[in-house]
């Protein structure tokens, strides 16, 4: 079975103190994880180390790093390395956010250069893709992702494929309050998977999970998750609140 993942974004948000008050009382919920039903933490930079901390010795409870930088070190001022993020104990990134690509300027070929040296480091990248509100407008939405997609990932072998995960986020639906609906999910993620299978074959596109992200919500994601193509999701404003992310972890297949 492939891999069910609840990812939290908590993107620019919290004090030190509300991330400790966050992930204890996440950490004190039910849910039944394990090697295919995972959550992972996209946590601000410094609050990494508390956090990989309070998750170690938790089965199936990872920790992420919102971004990195694509050089291995030196003269990159105010940059993070994934060097340095693996030396803490991070198994996760996620790259290509709309909101990096739109304020960030981060480009298709840019972020084929962090995949690589992601999974050099065997850290996990969670590659963000997916359309603004004029693109599903056109009805252009599956060119416009699988371009995102050729033009950052399809450099890799089969054999790295499957090591990264694929976040679907329609940009209209990012905290917008704004779901996709579960067929619209349901039918650009098959079309995703049919652009893996397209390049790598079946058996490979098969094993590829691939998130839902825009506004997932304790009452929205049992009905999104349930979809043959739909793996999880990429959560951002209900993952900054313990209950209705634990409701989201117990909605994965
Ligand atoms: C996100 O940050 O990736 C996201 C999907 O945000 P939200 O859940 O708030 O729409």
């Amino acid at each position: 079975m492939r891999q069910q993942i609840a990812a939290a974004n908590w993107k620019m948000n919290l004090t030190y103190d509300n991330a400790e008050q966050l992930l204890d009382k996440l950490l004190e919920k039910s849910y039944t994880l394990n090697a295919n039903r995972k959550v992972v933490m996209a946590v601000p930079f410094p609050y990494l180390t508390l956090a990989v901390n309070k998750v170690k010795g938790r089965e199936g409870i990872f920790i992420a790093a919102q971004n990195c930088y694509t050089k291995k070190n030196g003269a990159y001022t105010g940059e993070t390395s994934v060097e340095m993020l693996q030396s803490i104990g991070v198994e996760y990134i996620v790259i290509g956010h709309s909101e990096r690509r739109e304020y960030f300027n981060e480009s298709n070929a840019f972020l084929a250069e962090k995949v690589n040296i992601i999974l050099e480091n065997n850290i996990t990248p969670i590659f963000c893709c997916g359309e603004s509100l004029t693109i599903r407008e056109a009805g252009t939405q599956n060119e416009f992702v699988d371009n995102q997609l050729k033009e950052s990932l399809f450099h890799l072998s089969a054999e790295q494929i499957t090591k990264v995960v694929i976040a679907y986020e329609p940009i209209w639906a990012i905290g917008t309050g704004k779901t996709a609906t579960s067929q619209q999910a349901q039918d650009i993620h098959q079309h995703i998977r049919s652009t893996f299978a397209a390049k790598y074959g079946h058996d490979v596109a098969q094993e590829i999970t691939i998130l839902y992200g825009g506004s997932v919500k304790g009452n929205n994601a049992a009905e999104l998750f349930g979809m043959q193509d739909v793996d999880g999701g990429l959560v951002g404003g209900a993952s900054l609140n313990a209950d209705e992310f634990a409701t989201i972890i117990n909605a994965l297949k």
